[in-house]
């Protein structure tokens, strides 16, 4: 790159795509700090691949603006911008080798003296000594370091990836995310890494921004994300949650520290600082794997809350099991107990007291219109008139 200044934070302000009449990108606000590594997370469709493309200049935003540190670069064309990107197919040439393959951009800008940028850029992604072969010579995951190496040589200041694992199998995923971890932060380049895995964006970003319907949901640190979600979607995107349907009556006890809840007539409550709401019609969320299962309400430990159910599915997966309950009024909770100890798993049809400590608990808003309009259509038989 050219431009050798320090990039600063990249800055996306109100920024908005639509194709005709749909809306991929609705006015995002956010910063993705100098150096950092930032995941856009997201289902298929939410405007991650239209984000990115609009960062590098390959996509024209129909509003807001995309700023790196003081500059505003929403007009500048791709390649006028410090920003390199690492797609999924990973775009190698063919015809030319490994070393060839990275030289290509230095090169281009009329560079000559390339070989030990490009020899170093070969021991950052491990590839010491496969400089002389073709891209077809080498397995995905060698391609795939190819195409970092030849973004990382025009030294970036800011490295879009699309999915660049997606191709891999999950072994080699799992070993390229920690590899990519890696040199991110040797090179110290902000990475935007945007996938639809979410243990691949929280294994690898400091910050994960999850993107619904073109908007973000939520952005924080990966644990924060996952111990304290903000909406339903991020709870059930993020990992799996238990949401009952509650409804909230405020903060009580000593300053307001606890929110009282009744689900189908049975209070609960819920830490104040764990409440994204306290007030009318909320989720009550508990994660799986804090779901603990005892047989009789005499074992739970002080201060747990329950509810009671029987087993409805058991399938064991290795480092947990994963229990499905039915409580009584006839909602579904799901249950990971660990592997850990020796000893039988529960049947099928069996009784259980299904326990958590509030401190695991959270409440959420739920808005209650949706919801209902949500359940009747369930309910509804297919082809029934509306
Ligand atoms: P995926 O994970 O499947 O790649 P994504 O989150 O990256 O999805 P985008 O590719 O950004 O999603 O697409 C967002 C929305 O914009 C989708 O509804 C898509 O159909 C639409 N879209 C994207 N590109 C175009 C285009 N060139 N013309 C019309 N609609 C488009």
């Amino acid at each position: 790159m050219a431009d050798q200044t320090p990039a600063g934070d990249l800055r996306l302000v109100d920024l908005t795509k639509r194709f005709g009449g749909v809306t991929a990108v609705d006015g995002l606000t956010l910063t993705v700090g100098q150096g950092s590594f930032f995941a856009l997370l997201g289902a298929s469709g939410c405007g991650k691949t239209t984000t990115l493309r609009m960062i590098a200049g390959l996509e024209r935003p129909t509003g807001g603006q995309v700023l790196l540190g003081d500059r505003d670069v929403t007009g500048l064309r791709p390649h006028k911008r410090p920003v390199n990107t690492v797609f999924q197919n990973y775009a190698l040439f063919p015809h030319l080798n490994v070393f060839d393959n990275v030289a290509f951009g230095p090169r281009r800008r009329g560079l000559r003296a390339v070989d030990d940028e490009v020899l170093r850029m070969l021991t950052l992604v491990q590839l010491d000594g496969l400089g002389q072969r073709r891209p077809d010579q080498l397995s995905g995951g060698q391609q795939q370091r190819v195409a970092l190496a030849r973004a990382l040589i025009n030294r970036p200041r800011v490295l879009l990836l699309d999915e660049p694992l997606g191709a891999l199998d999950l072994k080699l995923r799992r070993q390229m995310q920690l590899e990519l971890k890696r040199v991110q932060s040797e090179v110290g380049v902000t990475f935007v890494h945007v996938t639809h895995d979410q243990e691949e964006a929280m294994t690898m970003a400091d910050t994960v921004a999850v993107m619904n319907a073109g908007r973000i949901e939520q952005l924080g640190a990966p644990a924060d994300l996952y111990e304290y979600p903000a909406t339903a979607f991020v709870a059930t995107f993020l990992g799996q949650s238990n949401l009952l349907a509650a409804e909230a009556a405020g903060f009580a006890g000593p300053a307001g520290s606890d929110v009282p809840v009744t689900a189908h007539g049975t209070r609960f409550s819920v830490p104040a600082h764990r409440a994204r709401a306290a007030h009318g019609p909320v989720y009550l969320g508990v994660r799986p794997e804090k779901l603990h299962l005892a047989d009789s309400v005499d074992q739970l430990p002080a201060g747990h809350q329950h509810v009671t159910g029987i087993v409805t599915d058991a399938s064991y997966v290795g480092v947990s099991t994963q229990y499905l309950l039915r409580t009584g009024w006839g909602d579904e909770l799901w249950a990971f107990t660990a592997n850990t100890a020796s000893g039988g798993r529960l049947p099928i049809g069996a009784p259980v007291v299904a326990h958590w400590d509030p401190e695991h608990a959270f409440l959420l808003p739920r808005a209650p219109a949706a919801a209902d309009q949500a359940a009747v259509k369930l309910d509804e038989p297919v082809g029934a008139p509306s």
